[in-house]
């Protein structure tokens, strides 16, 4: 078991590999399906952007985004928000350990 902040940090990073997958199948820019990247291991929330969002969103390995209201403000702070989605930083804990430990792109 690890701490709830692992577990969050775990969840996120997870869901930011499944949507790594989808990048690379994803030939259309506009409106591309990605998953929520929060740390409730049961949503299933679509989150729509475009690929240049999502490259945006990628470039820091502490960068998450999740629907409205999916936000944890305990383990990360909203940076970003719009009417489709809010990109989360992590803050210096558990969670961003394991987000820089799994970051896809390093
Ligand atoms: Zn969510």
């Amino acid at each position: 078991m690890g701490t709830r902040e692992e577990r969050i940090g775990k969840n996120e990073a997870l869901f930011r590999e499944v949507n790594e997958r989808i990048r690379e199948i994803t030939t259309y820019d506009e409106d591309a399906e990605f998953l929520c990247e929060c740390g409730d291991a049961t949503c299933t929330e679509a989150i729509h952007m475009t690929l240049g969002e999502y490259e945006g969103l990628r470039a820091d390995p502490t960068h998450f985004a999740v629907i409205a209201g999916h936000e944890l403000p305990d383990v990360e702070q909203v940076i970003l928000q719009n009417d489709r989605f809010a990109v989360v930083e992590k803050g210096i804990g558990d969670a961003t350990k394991v987000a820089l430990e799994t970051d896809p792109r390093s």
